[in-house]
C-alpha cells in the first residue's frame, strides 16, 4: 500500500497535521453506499463540502476532534493515530513528512479537490439535504 509511515520527525512533532485537520478518504476505501452509511452512522466519519468558484463537491473523512471549532481528527490520541496504518485515510498516508526542521510536510497523490470529485462521481454519498447541505 502506497504512502508514508510515521518518522522520528512525526514523533517529535506530535502530529501537528492530525491536530489541524483529518486527512481525506477515497471512495475506493469504502467501496459501497452501505459502507459509507455505516461509517457516517458510527459518528467517526463525516462529509465536508468544498465550496469555491471552482468546485462544489463533497468529500468523506474522519470527524473533527473538536466539532464546535472544526479542528483536529477524532482518531488522534496522545500517542498518535489510533488507526492501524493500513486503515488510515488516503490523505493521511500520502502526507510526506518533512525531513528537516523548517521544511514543510508535503501532500502527495490525489488532492482533496480531486478526491471530492471522485466522491461526487462514486454515487456512494447520501443526498445533500441528508448531510445538512443545501
Ligand atoms: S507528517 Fe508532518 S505534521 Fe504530520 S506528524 Fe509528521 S512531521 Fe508532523
Ligand atoms: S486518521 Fe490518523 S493519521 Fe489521519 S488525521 Fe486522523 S489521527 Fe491523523
Amino acid at each position: 500500500m502506497e504512502g508514508y509511515r510515521e518518522t522520528d520527525m512525526c514523533v517529535r512533532c506530535g502530529g501537528k497535521c492530525c491536530q489541524l485537520q483529518p486527512g481525506h478518504c477515497l471512495p475506493s476505501e469504502f467501496g459501497s453506499e452501505e459502507a459509507v452509511m455505516d461509517a457516517l452512522n458510527s459518528g467517526r466519519y463525516g462529509v465536508i463540502l468544498l465550496l469555491d468558484s471552482d468546485i462544489r463537491a463533497r468529500v468523506l473523512r474522519p470527524h473533527y476532534k473538536k466539532r464546535d471549532q472544526r479542528v483536529g481528527c477524532i482518531f488522534h490520541q496522545a500517542n498518535g493515530c489510533e488507526l492501524p496504518w493500513e486503515d488510515r485515510p488516503y490523505g493521511c498516508r500520502m502526507l510526506r513528512p518533512r525531513e528537516r526542521d523548517g521544511e514543510h510536510c508535503k501532500p502527495e497523490g490525489i488532492s482533496i479537490s480531486e478526491a471530492a470529485r471522485m466522491w461526487e462521481r462514486s454515487g456512494y454519498l447520501p443526498p445533500m439535504p441528508y448531510l445538512g447541505f443545501e
